[in-house]
């Protein structure tokens, strides 16, 4: 019988937009996790021991550091996932603004004290201790910081496993954290295959929480493993957001901002508006905006400054979108490159059934429905005709209206006449199938912690001899 460790190949990284291999990345297996959680833990003991102030001071050189390395940052994720120059100078910049603001948070993470007869009750928010962040392809850098920044400002350590085809950015953070004075062992990276390093990572008692963000298949997988040993889980998972276009609506402003709603990141994002709700009575015309506008999105080279978007991660994804869309399919088809790279062009079907396949899952490719709805219950009714339940926008000048469907739309975070959906300063998350818990926001240190009770007794020692309370 053999004892060989379950196989780890090297890691291919390819380049989206000419195919070309741009790095070949050691895989971690089982054996690499389980030593790394052992150093995480003995980094963890001596940084949660380190005075408030000191942490925070650690995580703000660690932001410095990634702010003077931003434009090495983006190029490096132009050139592994494909994103968009501009888009990738943001996600740097936001992995930045993420540390700044979870070290601001390092000083303010207050317990309550809470009034009880007989003493003083206090509440800590203890570290949880090794939590294991296992991130996407589709949003390597913003999503790998939303886990680690808030839950080292905790006061934990951190192991992060990027996705297979998206591992520089991530190990080249690492190597920026550990330059900025953040102890060795602390924030670890572990490129890997997910069903061995994901999977050992998940499965490893000494790891405390999972934070995961990928498909919903997959995070049910781990939710379930998880589970054997209690494990906390975070789950960011799938979504088709719907973008619900009201007849009172300023229809130029909507349908100018819904292209770049769904084909941002060429549709890979899981907050991607992807299903167009329109009020029946201005579905042509709005059809009629839309159009020019789709037809006129620039695809290509995402390392060009005026590409609005890039090609999508990989041949496997190429085949997954195009089998969304069939030939028989009526709509509106924008342009994208020929030749090496995994293409598809912008893509809005009409005259599709609400329950249609391409209607309520997820593609994650550069394609969306619309839907026409005939009143506000109408429209609510379809937005939450799925599974999912993510993200949404609401357009409408009617600002009752606005907040009616907000509240109504099963969904963790919606927008009124703007497509916004993730800011570091408000939390994020998903309904239904799109997740468990939140990121992000305020309380994001929080979910880092387990809360701990202390109760002090103020009696005197003669007097506390009768029945525990
Ligand atoms: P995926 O589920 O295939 O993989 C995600 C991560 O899980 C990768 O690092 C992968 O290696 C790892 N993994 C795979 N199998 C595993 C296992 N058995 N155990 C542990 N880890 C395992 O997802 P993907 O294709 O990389 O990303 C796309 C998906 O992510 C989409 O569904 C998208 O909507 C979702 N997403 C969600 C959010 C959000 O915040 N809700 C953000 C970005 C992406």
């Amino acid at each position: 019988m053999s004892h060989e460790p379950p196989e780890s190949p090297a890691l291919q990284v390819r380049n989206p937009a000419t195919e070309e291999v741009i790095a070949t990345v050691p895989a971690a297996t089982a054996a690499d996790v389980d030593a790394a959680v052992t150093r995480a833990a003995r980094a963890q003991t001596a940084w949660a021991a380190l005075a408030p102030g000191d942490r925070a001071r650690l995580l703000r050189r660690f932001a410095a550091a990634v702010d003077g390395h931003t434009e090495e940052l983006a190029r490096l994720e132009v050139r592994e996932a494909g994103h968009t120059l501009g888009n990738a100078r943001w996600e740097a910049g936001n992995v930045r603004d993420l540390l700044d603001y979870a070290a601001g948070g390092v000083e303010r993470l207050t317990g309550r004290q809470i009034p009880v007869p007989g003493g003083v009750d206090v509440t800590f928010l203890e570290p949880l201790g090794v939590v294991g962040v296992i991130a996407p392809w589709n949003f390597p850098m913003p999503v790998a910081a939303w886990g680690t920044a808030p839950a080292l400002a905790a006061g934990n350590a951190v192991l992060l496993k990027p996705a297979e085809a998206t591992p520089l950015t991530a190990l080249r953070l690492a190597e920026l954290a550990l330059a900025a004075g953040l102890p060795e062992g602390l924030f670890q990276v572990l490129p890997g295959h997910g069903p061995v390093t994901g999977n050992a990572l998940v499965e490893h008692p000494g790891v405390a929480k999972i934070v995961f963000t990928g498909s919903t298949s997959v995070g049910r997988r781990v939710w379930a493993r998880g589970a054997a040993h209690l494990k906390r889980v975070t789950l960011e998972l799938g979504g088709k957001s719907p973008n619900i276009v009201f007849a009172d609506a300023d229809l130029e402003a909507a349908a100018a901002a819904a292209p770049m709603s769904f084909l941002d990141n060429a549709g890979q994002d899981c907050c991607a508006r992807t299903r167009i709700l329109v009020q029946r009575d201005v579905h042509d015309r709005f059809l009629g905006l839309l159009a020019p506008a789709i037809e006129s999105v620039r695809v290509g080279d995402p390392a060009d400054e005026h590409v609005q978007m890039g090609p999508l991660i990989s041949g496997p994804q190429l085949d997954r979108v195009r089998s969304y869309v069939t030939d028989d399919l009526d709509g509106i088809r924008g342009k994208a490159p020929e030749g090496p790279g995994h293409w598809f062009p912008p893509t809005v079907l009409t005259g599709v059934e609400p329950h249609a396949r391409v209607a309520v899952e997820e593609v994650f490719g550069p394609v969306a429905v619309v839907l026409p709805f005939d009143d506000e219950a109408d429209a609510v009714r379809l937005a939450n005709a799925t599974d999912y339940g993510l993200s949404g926008s609401i357009w409408t000048r009617d600002v009752g209206r606005a907040l009616r469907v907000s509240r109504a739309v099963r969904a963790g975070n919606l927008s009124v006449n703007s497509h916004s959906s993730v800011r570091y300063w408000t939390p994020f998350g998903g309904f239904k199938q799109s997740g468990v818990g939140r990121e992000l926001g305020p309380d994001a240190l929080a979910a880092f912690t387990e809360t701990k009770n202390v109760f002090i007794s103020t009696e005197s020692t003669r007097n506390t001899e009768g029945p525990a309370q």
